[in-house]
């Protein structure tokens, strides 16, 4: 089973997708990307929660 995310549910316009073996490194990768290409500093837990509502596993 594979976690994957597509950054664009969250931010409209961006191509960014994770696909990863465990929901916990996706949510790895999408706060350093959140950080990176979005410019958000404060990754907050009910950030992730909210992102973490869009993965979809395979
Ligand atoms: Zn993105």
């Amino acid at each position: 089973m594979k976690f994957t995310l597509s950054c664009g549910d969250a931010m409209p316009g961006c191509s960014a997708r994770f696909e990863e073996d465990s929901r916990e490194r996706v949510l790895d990768l999408v706060s350093v990307h959140a950080q990176e290409a979005h410019g958000v500093t404060d990754v907050t837990p009910e950030m992730l929660d909210a992102i973490g509502a869009n993965i979809v596993t395979i």
